[in-house]
């Protein structure tokens, strides 16, 4: 199969073959004739499996080639994204796939100067990449109209709910022409993504490129256990034992990545961190510089890091196992990218086995544990498996008393479920509720 025989025209077929797009992947397989068509779309595909081409293409090829010239201010295609990061990735995507045909196409976010976006706008744009807290913004500042709106696209969708932007969603949704084409890609499809999915669609096609919640299989994972204290130390340690030359570490928090990128670079290590409390031009140029491998370590928090897209990056540490197990899949779904290999490597404590568990019980396998000499840890990680259990070591049986002929009650160990084991902190849940389309209140704005 060729991208010709999808039905793409010339100009976008030039644009691949510069770009060195061969075949499409599955997903862009199903997806470009499905939009080409006029259908509405339901697609499970998680980042990495070449989704933005797959709505990409057909949306360029459908406005290039139908649908009234774009009037002022307003915008004929609109694609959401959770985080400035994404909208910058799929709008630089966008660019190189646009490259020979005559559309304009721009991105907004929040976090930089609203007022050069509004100029933009003036003029209409074909194809408009959003963070839907701007959108709004831009909407109810008159820079934006609707009336000429063909087609939606949300991407990333589990995310944008999980970031809190269900209310934002809804008032957009609302600003929105009925009669429209809408297109949603998710990496997981939660009840409240499906809830959404009946809100926005109409008789959506289902797409569904890798099985459901499931990490790419051409990642290796494992997990290294150490004790919390020590893990900076290992990370040096692997670092150099593995010669490590790119590579992206996930902490969990904006204090844990200063404190590594502080701890790296004070041993002289090339290394950089990206989180929310950092303005948007830093944490570009600290992006741009590690993919152009002029940094070698790029620490970041999972929000900074959604939508990260380096060609062949070979491997993601988890310096802290994520919180939301489904934040995991995210994570290494930025190495092993498009039919490449890559490596994921956590390095996890005794006070992260639940989350372990939930992450090998949300991916289906359980992830292959490689001790490292000297660094074995003295609170030990209880053994976890794809079934959510977390195995407590058998206590050794105790003596049976001799005294008083009753004998005492044999403890022969047992198998306990993760509930019955202290909770790790903060407690967890493999999939977390956010209400669709109430008035929560908004985790983090991208
Ligand atoms: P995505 O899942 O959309 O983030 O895409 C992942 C990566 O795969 C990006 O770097 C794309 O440029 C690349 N890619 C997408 N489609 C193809 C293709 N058909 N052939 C080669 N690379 C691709």
């Amino acid at each position: 199969m060729t991208f010709a025989t999808l039905g793409l025209i010339e100009p976008l077929l030039r644009s691949l073959e510069t770009l060195g797009y061969q075949t499409p992947t599955p997903v862009q397989a199903q997806a470009i004739p499905a939009v080409l068509a006029g259908r509405d779309l339901m697609a499970a595909a998680q980042t990495g499996t070449g989704k933005t081409a797959g709505f990409a293409l057909p949306l360029l090829q459908l406005l290039a080639m139908e649908g009234p010239k774009v009037t002022a201010n307003s915008v004929r295609a609109l694609i959401l994204v959770p985080t400035r990061e994404l909208a910058e990735q799929v709008h630089e995507a966008i660019r190189q796939y646009a490259e020979n045909l005559p559309l304009r196409t721009y991105a907004v976010y929040g976090g930089v100067s609203i007022n050069p976006q509004m100029m933009k706008l003036r003029s209409g744009v074909d194809l408009l990449v959003a963070t839907p807290g701007r959108l709004l913004d831009l909407f109810r500042q008159n820079a934006l109209k609707f009336n000429q709106l063909q087609t939606l696209v949300l991407d990333e969708a589990d995310r944008m709910l999980d970031l809190g932007f269900s209310e934002e969603l809804a008032n957009i949704y609302r600003a929105l022409p009925k009669k429209r084409q809408t297109l949603l890609f998710s990496a997981t499809f939660s009840d409240d993504i499906r809830l959404l999915a009946g809100q926005m669609l109409n008789d959506p096609l289902s797409i569904e490129v890798s099985p459901r919640n499931v990490a790419a299989s051409t990642v290796k994972q494992w997990i290294v256990t150490v004790d919390k204290k020590r893990k900076p130390e290992l990370f040096v340690h692997l670092m150099r034992k593995g010669k490590w030359k790119q590579v992206l570490v996930f902490a969990k928090t904006r204090n844990g990545v200063d404190a590594l990128v502080e701890k790296l670079q004070g041993l002289g290590i090339n290394a950089d961190g990206i989180h929310g409390d950092k303005p948007q031009a830093t944490r570009q140029r600290a992006l741009d510089r590690f993919k152009a491998s002029e940094v070698q370590i790029l620490v970041a928090t999972d929000v900074a890091a959604r939508g990260l897209d380096i060609e062949d990056l070979p491997l993601v540490v988890n310096f802290d196992l994520p919180i939301v197990a489904e934040d995991y899949i995210h994570r290494i779904g930025r190495t092993g990218r498009a039919g490449a290999t890559g490596e994921a490597i956590s390095l996890v404590c005794a006070d992260e086995v639940n989350l372990l568990s939930a992450i090998e019980m949300l991916t289906r396998q359980t992830l292959k544990r490689q001790n490292e000499p000297d660094f074995e840890p003295e609170h030990r990680v209880p053994d976890t498996d794809a079934s959510g259990q977390v195995m407590k070591k058998p206590k050794k049986p105790k003596k049976p008393k001799v005294s008083g002929g009753g004998g005492g009650k044999r403890n022969l160990g047992k198998w306990v479920d993760s509930g019955e084991v202290a909770p790790a902190e903060p407690s967890i849940k493999p999939v977390r509720k956010v209400p669709v389309f109430n008035t929560g209140p908004r985790k983090r704005k991208p």
